[in-house]
């Protein structure tokens, strides 16, 4: 893995921009080098990485020349290693070694420094760090100087001095900035690059006087002719003012109006009367104006809603779509439209692009500065779909070029372990299950199947909506772990799930001569200690557990498969802790997330997918309702009546988020206000986070067993419990709930023979029939809008996607995972297909160029590096 380049390509291209501290975005290269330290330590040594960060410890505080020295160290250091650290970070794979080293060495020899036409080698982007290349290119960026403006970099062929422009803040390197710019600031923009990036959320259509029509917003380019004021009416303290500007465009004339609320005296009314809407332009000005139109033949009107001053130089032709900006409070769309402009005016031709001209070529792309142009001020709706395409191609491309860098990494043939079936799972399995195995299941068995039969480890993802079945499946793949002498490891994200899936997988793989242990964070002392014992000395061939199966005391003796439950309760590193506590294992991660399509391509491209898309048979769609929550009474009468016959009831306690004690107290209280004052007559019982884990388990065990009748709650059931006696899942304060997690709640009825049903009770204001809401508030209208969803669909991927549209992916998944992008224009790409296009692409790169050194992919190699150590960084 290249350890070894993902410091040392920031530190080459700090050079190459004249060490100014930029090369990591939003991180110093102190701050990286620690990260990077933390991370690279076991593969490198602990001592050399030390070595390494306390020569850049203060590059931050350094001036130019300071950096300088500290980079070159860093580097100097970082090549006496890189032999070294090859050996280190492949050690324990004793028979592979042979192999591998030749491996890496034809490859070492195949990606030689780009040259330029003369044979000479480039200075620039693309190189290769190896141990024996550092010191040279050392001097040779001494030699040539480290300024990337300096003439002898231009000559060869080296864009000139545009990381300077992009990341230069905007407004350019003044004592006392633009006012604007602090404006923008509010928005997180500061360089220029931010301000580029910074992208419409919609565009106006540029027109001419003669073109508009009567009713439609739109925006002009004109000059001020004439200026009245007069006062509409004489209140007390103020006057209403009306403004009319008389302007022109050579193809008619129009009146600009507005209207304001002016005090009599005051900063306030001087600052109403110098503000654009006092509409206060000399004659001969040339202004952006927006408006709603009102004509009637000739005579045209616009109601003011923005203006600006615009230069005679800027191209603001008719026919152009005026960008609308994405705006915050206190910012407003001439804090930032005039600031692009000047910057697009600036903006060099050969701006370099991180993708090629010969992968432009191949799929019809735009150049960089094009796009961003054509972004921001496009001639036509075609050029503006043609910039978002190549702009949403470039995120995408990083991205997926990120994503493919890694499972290669991770699938290296040969490293992995390769496991055999023996007989027939399905027959075994189904000899054990009072059911026949769906077909979905058996696909993914076989898929699976053929995964750990390879020598590449297996990075597998299955999805699966709630109650499709996915625990059968865990146990097919660990047996043949069993059946191959290696161990097999599941890990769940709460205790309640790890100790269900213990409870099942015993009674499951017991039979079968397998013995299962149980392993939590809970556990006694004396207890855990021998349950450790058990697992390291491989007499325990099944191991479930929650995030204590990654702690350091565990040792396994011969891990072969790993198996994560509701994989997105866990990140990427602990992922990867529990897989070192084996010899390359296979992996399968399991998510009852249902994840469309195209986001699972974003999300977890570096897997492969299974997709488990039927239900075992017998399922019935869960009966929902909506009420309100003066209806509760109504609600709480139904439930007596399915316990009367026989079933169990779910009450999940509103949502507090804030606080799990409040959240505890909440549901604590709603219990007792139930057993008293509600069903008297029942067994009602409590279940919530914050209970002793021997209390949560006895109150499952207790409900399971019929014993309890209705078990209040909290979202601590909302995984993989599985009661299927239990018919009505009621939610109190619905509205409170994210969809999502709506839905795995009413996935846990509905799992017998009866007919279930799941009822929301939301906030009266919410009210169902929508007599009560008020229209237009919007935060109302959002509930409801989320509520209908739950009513009208039951298909888990449905409800995603329209998660997915209410929150956008940033909130559906939160960063933790991921520090992705926003993927805005991700989204925007959706409809125009780009996703699959740039995925086959970049992994089409990186097949070919996997550490990406080729000089055309050098801006390229930047931006992934970056990402994947954002992407470590946050992960976990
Ligand atoms: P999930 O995918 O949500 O983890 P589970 O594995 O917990 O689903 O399965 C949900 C329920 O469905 C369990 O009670 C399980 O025994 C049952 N089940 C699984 N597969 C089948 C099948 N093929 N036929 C009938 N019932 C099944
Ligand atoms: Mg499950």
């Amino acid at each position: 893995m290249g350890w070894v380049r993902s410091l040392a390509g920031p530190l080459e291209l700090e050079a190459r921009r004249g060490y100014t501290d930029v090369a990591v975005i939003g991180m110093s290269i102190g701050a990286y080098a620690r990260e990077w330290a933390r991370r690279a330590g076991e593969a490198v040594g602990a001592a050399h990485c030390d070595e390494i960060c306390r020569a850049l410890a203060d590059y931050g505080a350094c001036d130019a020349r300071g950096r300088e020295k500290r980079a070159s160290e860093a580097l100097r250091l970082l090549g006496s290693l890189d032999g070294g650290a090859r050996q280190t970070e492949r050690r324990g794979l004793v028979t592979e070694v042979p192999r591998q080293r030749q491996a890496l060495r034809q490859q070492a020899t195949e990606a030689t420094e780009p040259r330029d036409g003369r044979g000479k080698p480039l200075p620039n982007d693309g190189g290769v760090v190896s141990g024996l290349e550092v010191p040279e290119r050392q001097n040779e960026l001494k030699r040539l100087g480290t300024d990337s403006t300096s003439p002898r970099l231009r000559g060869a062929g080296v864009p000139r001095q545009p990381a300077g422009l992009l990341d230069a803040p905007v407004g350019g390197e003044r004592k006392s900035p633009p006012a604007w710019t602090k404006r923008v600031a509010l928005l997180g923009i500061e360089t220029n690059r931010d301000l580029l990036y910074y992208f419409p959320r919609d565009y106006v259509p540029l027109k001419t006087l003669s073109e508009l029509a009567d009713g439609e917003r739109a925006a002009v380019v004109v000059e001020a002719v004439e200026r009245e004021e007069s006062v509409v009416r004489e209140g007390r303290g103020f006057r209403l003012m009306r403004f009319a500007l008389d302007v022109t465009d050579g193809t008619g004339r129009a009146w600009v109006t507005s209207i304001a609320r002016v005090p009599r005296r005051g900063a306030r009314a001087a600052a109403i009367m110098g503000s654009p809407l006092a509409l206060n332009y000399e004659p001969g000005t040339r202004l952006l104006i927006e408006g709603t139109v009102k004509r009637a033949g000739r005579f045209i009107e616009i109601s003011y809603a923005g203006s600006e001053r615009a230069e005679m130089s800027e191209s603001l032709a008719p026919g152009r779509l005026l960008p609308i900006y994405p705006l915050t409070d206190g910012v407003y769309q001439n804090h930032i439209r005039p600031g692009v402009r000047r910057l697009l005016a600036e903006l060099p031709d050969d701006l370099p692009d991180p993708l090629p001209l010969s992968l432009r070529e191949r799929h019809g792309l735009l150049p960089l500065s094009q796009a961003l142009r054509d972004m921001h001020l496009p001639p036509s709706e075609e050029a503006k779909n043609a910039a978002t395409r190549r702009l949403a191609f470039e995120e995408l491309l990083t991205l997926q070029a990120a994503l493919a860098q890694r499972k290669r990494e991770q699938q290296q043939p040969g490293t992995g372990i390769a496991m055999r079936p023996r007989g027939d799972l399905v027959a075994i399995l189904e000899e054990v299950l009072p059911f026949s195995l769906t077909r979905a299941q058996q696909r993914v068995i076989s898929e699976i199947i053929a995964d750990m039969s390879s020598d590449q480890a297996m990075y597998r993802l299955l999805q699966g909506d709630v109650g499709s079945g996915k625990t059968v499946v865990a146990a097919a793949a660990l047996m043949v772990a069993l059946q191959n002498g290696y161990q097999g490891a599941l890990m769940a994200p709460t205790e309640l799930l790890a100790e269900q899936h213990y409870l099942v997988l015993s009674k499951m793989l017991e039979p079968l001569g397998v013995q299962v242990e149980l392993l939590t964070g809970s556990m006694r002392a004396q207890e855990r200690q021998r349950a450790l014992h058990r697992v390291a000395t491989g007499h325990a061939q099944v191991v479930v557990g929650t995030h204590a199966l990654i702690q350091e005391a565990v040792e396994f003796h011969q891990l072969g498969l790993v198996v994560v439950d509701e994989q997105h309760r866990f990140g990427v590193r602990q992922r990867a802790s529990l897989r070192s506590k084996g010899r390359q294992p296979d992996t399968l991660v399991m998510t009852a997330t249902p994840i469309p399509r195209t986001l699972a391509l974003t999300l977890y491209g570096d897997l492969e997918i299974s997709v488990l898309d039927e239900m075992p048979p017998g399922r019935q769609t869960i009966n929902t309702s909506w009420l309100s929550l003066s209806h509760q009474r109504e609600a709480y009468e139904f439930v007596r009546g399915q316990v009367s016959a026989g079933r169990q009831a779910y009450i999940v306690c509103p949502l507090i988020e804030e606080s799990e004690n409040l959240q505890a107290e909440a549901a604590t209280k709603l219990a007792e206000h139930l057993q008293q004052e509600v069903f008297a007559d029942l067994r009602v019982g409590l279940l919530h986070g914050g209970m002793k884990v021997a209390e949560k388990g006895s109150a499952m065990e207790a409900f399971r067993s019929g014993e309890l009748q209705v078990l209040t709650t909290t979202t601590v059931i909302e995984v993989g419990v599985d009661v299927p006696n239990a018919t009505v899942m009621l939610i109190v304060n619905a509205e409170r709930f994210g969809l999502a997690q709506l839905h795995q709640l009413r996935g846990r009825v509905g799992r017998g023979a009866h007919e279930s049903h799941c009822i929301l009770l939301s906030d009266r204001r919410h009210d169902p029939t929508g007599r009560i809401t008020p229209a237009g508030d919007e935060t109302l209208e959002g509930v409801r809008r989320r509520l209908r969803v739950m009513i009208q669909e039951s298909d888990g991927f449905k409800i995603a996607e329209e998660d997915l549209l209410l929150r956008g992916p940033g909130e559906f998944y939160g960063t933790r995972q991921h520090g992705l992008p926003d993927f805005r224009l991700a989204r925007m790409a959706r409809e125009l297909g780009v996703l699959e296009e740039a995925r086959e692409a970049a992994f089409w790169l990186v097949e070919r160029d996997p550490e990406l050194c080729a000089q055309e992919h050098g801006a390229l190699r930047q931006q992934v590096a970056a990402l994947r150590a954002r992407m470590d960084s946050v992960a976990g």
